[in-house]
């Protein structure tokens, strides 16, 4: 019903394929991220929200028709229903129920499972096999509360009212989200963006996400910006663009800054463990929860928790699929879109 091909999972029956990395005549797509979501299919059904972060990045002719996928409602396509339902990771984002002859096989797409008030969250679905990304699949990987992370930055604007704090965070999802949680927490003053979130930004405040007062850096004379808040993408926060601030704290938002040694190595003074994958431990919870025979893995460190499968007592396989290179976590495609939007 579904079997990995060099251009994605593909299911024959229906003659569709989830997450293509190359151009295909029926696409499904579980979200807008770059390494899922591409231009240039056929035809494709995703959720509204992710059909139009789609035509947001690449036009309005990023495929040749689209059709909008309602969360929890089953569409059918041939012998096979697909059934699209929250993963937590991004606005937008889907696990991608299929559904034939009594077989239920979901692909989760990327998610996460601690809560985020940008997006709706995971829905847990009972499946015979369960395909899952392992992004941050290792032990190591524990991610702290995001709320308390954003306290750390919060902290370090009070305590260095003269400097400007740069917070790196990927342009979809991440920035909204750490936006999001620095409202939460209580912050008020407007928060300054680089060009390359706006569209996106502006995208989540048309949905309905509260982010308070949000000013364009482009728009702002830096010299002023001492203690402020600026959100950018880590490529800028690497970059000189991110020099011509007040005495400026670099920060960076990403699951691999529970690394030390990477957060170090990228000049990062203030490394947040702020993530929308799921750690090692919310996999585990994942895999258990949905009481799957049969775990398949698609990208990330696939290696340990097929390991940790196999001590479980499931049967699981890596897919080693290829073109997965998680634009939320690190990835070029997205670095070269973000300098192409500014
Ligand atoms: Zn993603
Ligand atoms: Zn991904």
């Amino acid at each position: 019903m579904l079997l990995p091909t060099p251009a994605g999972l593909y299911c024959p029956p229906a003659d569709i394929h989830i997450d293509p990395v190359r151009p295909v005549a029926r696409a499904l797509i579980t979200h807008g991220h770059s390494d899922h979501a591409r231009a240039g299919h056929g035809a494709v059904l995703a959720t509204r929200e992710t059909l139009a972060i789609m035509a947001l990045r690449y036009g309005e002719g990023f495929t040749g028709s689209q059709q909008v996928a309602v969360p929890g409602e089953a569409i059918r396509i041939g012998e096979v229903e697909f059934t699209f339902v929250p993963a937590g990771h991004v606005l937008g984002s889907a696990q991608i129920v299929v559904e034939s002859r009594g077989l239920r096989i979901v692909a989760s797409g990327d998610y996460k499972r601690e809560r985020d008030p940008t997006c709706a969250g995971f829905e847990p679905m009972p499946c015979d096999i369960f395909i899952t990304e392992a992004t941050f699949g290792l032990p190591v990987f524990r991610h702290p509360s995001a709320a308390g992370e954003v306290a750390k930055l919060l902290e370090s604007v009070r305590l260095f009212p003269e400097r400007t704090h740069i917070v790196g965070a990927y342009s979809l999802g991440k920035a909204q989200r750490v936006m999001a949680l620095i409202r939460e927490a209580g912050y008020n003053r407007p928060i300054y963006i680089h060009g390359a979130v706006e569209k996106i930004t502006a995208f989540y405040e048309a949905e309905g996400i509260p982010l308070g007062e949000i000013r364009l850096v482009a728009e702002t004379d830096r010299k002023t910006l001492g203690g402020e808040i600026v959100i950018c993408p880590p490529s800028a926060a690497q970059d000189l663009w991110a020099r011509r601030f007040p005495d400026p704290v670099t920060a960076f938002a990403s699951g691999w800054m529970r690394i030390r040694a990477r957060a170090r190595q990228k000049g990062v003074e203030l490394p947040l463990v702020i993530s929308d994958h799921a750690d090692w431990d919310d996999l585990l919870a994942t895999i258990k929860e949905v009481q799957a025979g049969e775990i398949w893995v698609t990208h990330g460190e696939a290696d340990a928790l097929v390991h940790w499968c196999g001590t479980a007592g499931l049967k699981a396989r890596p897919l080693h699929l290829v073109g997965y290179g998680d634009e939320g976590e690190a990835d070029p495609v997205e670095e070269a879109a973000d300098a192409a939007a500014v």
